[in-house]
């Protein structure tokens, strides 16, 4: 059975004592099995008291973060590279402390539009830090997920293929592709045929509408990508992603280009994706 997991962006925009045990304690209310908690400045998370609200909430976690400008493995730059080195170190160490076992997203580059192509010598930067996290997480236990966004978040993954070529590149058997509705609505032919691509190497799912609003009020077809994940006996976690200008926090909010209200909410967003989930995943 699939973990069902929530993007803590739902109900808050930072990490605080407060933000935290809101988070938690409102998705573990909301039903789902996972939260997912984005991990920008992986040093900031207090490690032990949010690992002791989820053993108290019975929640999975994730963790999840894109790279920047001044830490970017993608880059060709020796200290930029460096940069990137050490926060997916922080990120990885975050994760496990959190005790848990999935760290993705954009890890691959900074989450933002780049100017030009990704050069020759940039994709082997990627292909070699990678490996080395990979090598490190696989030791801990955790699950590296190379997130596929759209051309304007990344110049180095935005399609399925592309990521399956850069994990076999990558040669290690933690690190696996995380799709997301979103971003294949933008990049892909259609909903069923990167999943089929991917076989056993999915290993996350986002689910996100076309706006990134309320489920089933856009244009995504999702009994497409939730038949084609049955067909496939995909059995990973499927996280409900959701961004609003109610909840901000500057720098995701600002990078995702969130510029206006799609819900005000959370609770009521949850609760709805939550019961749409379910319903793709009976009639899947
Ligand atoms: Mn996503």
């Amino acid at each position: 059975m699939n973990q069902l997991g929530l993007h803590a962006a739902v109900w808050v925009g930072d990490w605080s004592a407060d933000s935290a045990r809101k988070a938690i304690e409102s998705t573990a209310r909301a039903g789902y099995d996972l939260i997912e908690i984005p991990i920008p400045d992986p040093a900031a998370i207090d490690t032990a008291r949010t690992a002791r609200l989820l053993a108290d909430n019975g929640l999975a976690a994730g963790c999840s973060l894109g790279l920047r400008w001044d830490a970017d493995i993608s880059s060709t730059d020796p200290d930029i590279v460096r940069g990137g080195r050490q926060l997916l170190a922080s990120a990885l160490d975050t994760t496990v402390r959190l005790g848990g076992d999935y760290l993705g997203g954009v890890l691959f580059s900074t989450l933002g539009k780049y100017p030009a192509p990704l050069t020759e010598l940039g994709r082997a930067n990627v292909v070699r830090e990678l490996a080395g996290l990979a090598g490190d997480a696989a030791d801990a236990g955790v699950t590296i997920g190379l997130e596929v966004v759209n051309r304007y978040e990344s110049n180095v993954l935005n399609t399925a293929e592309q990521a399956l070529e850069l994990i076999a590149d990558i040669g290690a058997d933690n690190v696996v592709v995380h799709l997301d509705s979103y971003h294949m609505n933008i990049e892909e032919a259609d909903f069923a045929t990167p999943v089929a691509s991917c076989g056993d190497r999915l290993g996350y799912v986002h689910i996100g509408e076309s706006h990134r609003g309320y489920l089933g009020t856009g244009t995504i077809d999702f009994g497409q990508l939730f038949g084609a994940l049955a067909a496939q006996g995909y059995g990973g976690p499927i996280t409900f992603e959701s961004f609003s200008s109610a909840v901000v926090h500057p720098e995701l909010s600002n990078n995702l280009a969130v510029w206006r209200n799609l819900w005000e909410d959370s609770a009521d967003l949850a609760a709805h994706a939550k019961a749409f989930l379910d319903r793709q995943l009976a009639a899947g």
